[in-house]
């Protein structure tokens, strides 16, 4: 079949494998009113020489989603087995031999509210996506720093990848594109940076990596903690510590990574560039070793072959 067609695809829902269009939801439910749902983006990549479909740490994608769940009390009946099981069969259903991305969500169903713990539903739905990697070579990204605040631990915990969170995305993206910019860079309350609209931030200064830590208003990425694997790997030190808004005006490089997002430069702050524009050659040593491990050639425990 041709992923491409998003109208002409099965995803997992609830059980069974379906065409997206028969795949209906309740529209009173508390995922339909409120975003009371947590979910996945998880890429898998095509290896042509190995003729090989490989799903990029899912096994880390699928103990997010449900630790996500227990922190916003949605009883789960799926163990890690259930899920696992339920991705394969999705993405198994549409004989893919490309790119793709898929979205696991776990939601709340059924007449109940936005307090209700239950019942929940899932589904997994997958679509075609080429690899950005193709796309290295154009301008990085023109960076707002948002008036939007990243939310906080205290009101809606950033650690929860829940629909609702996106909001607080949303506003921040919303404003930067009304104002030309690609995204944008979100601080946190402390006024130190936090993370941008759908990824986390690298700056590079002198040879180091530095990134906000956990603590600074941000989502374990995923993506995150493979570059900082990666940079291990390559011998590149790394510090996790807050990241003051004037760092990334004098910074060498910055970039920007998400599992949609995979690793992308940023050319300009508010503006002003970033010294090594299209991505310097640190940025280009971890593009090209997170091109390399998604394909299975990097830790083999990062991919699941399906
Ligand atoms: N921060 C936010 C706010 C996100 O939505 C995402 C996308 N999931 C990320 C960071 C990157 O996380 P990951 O690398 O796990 O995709």
């Amino acid at each position: 079949m041709n992923g491409n067609q998003q109208d002409n695809r099965f995803i997992w829902l609830s059980g069974a494998v379906v065409n997206v269009n028969d795949a209906k939801i309740n529209a009173l439910s508390p995922t339909a009113q409120f975003g009371l749902n947590v979910f996945e983006g998880i890429r898998c990549y095509w290896n042509e020489a190995q003729q090989t479909l490989y799903a990029f740490r899912l096994n880390d994608h699928l103990k997010r989603l449900q630790t996500s769940a227990e922190l916003l009390e949605i009883d789960n009946p799926y163990s890690m087995e259930d899920l696992r099981q339920a991705f394969e069969a999705a993405v198994r259903a549409n004989r893919y031999r490309e790119d793709i991305a898929v979205r696991q969500m776990l939601f709340v169903d059924g007449f109940s509210t936005w307090s209700s713990h239950g019942p929940a539903g899932m589904f997994v739905a997958p679509i075609a996506k080429k690899r950005l990697s193709a796309e290295y070579r154009k301008e990085g990204l023109r960076c707002r720093i948002s008036s939007v605040e990243r939310i906080h631990e205290k009101s809606m915990s950033p650690l929860i990848k829940c629909g609702a969170n996106y909001i607080n995305s949303r506003m921040a993206m919303l404003e930067a594109q009304k104002e030309g910019y690609d995204t944008a860079v979100m601080l946190n309350r402390k006024g130190t940076v936090a993370e941008a609209t759908g990824s986390c931030i690298f700056i590079v200064k002198d040879g180091r990596l530095i990134t906000p830590t956990l603590s600074d208003s941000i989502l374990a990425s995923i993506t995150r903690n493979t570059v900082i694997q990666m940079a291990g790997m390559l011998g590149i030190s790394v510090e996790e510590r807050s990241v003051r808004p004037e760092e990334l005006f004098t910074c060498d490089e910055a970039f920007l990574c998400g599992t949609a997002m995979e690793i992308k430069s940023i050319e300009s702050i508010d503006g002003q560039t970033v010294v090594n524009r299209a991505g310097g050659s640190v940025t280009r040593l971890l593009q090209k070793e997170y091109c390399r491990s998604v394909l299975g050639d990097g830790p083999p425990e990062w991919v699941t072959a399906l």
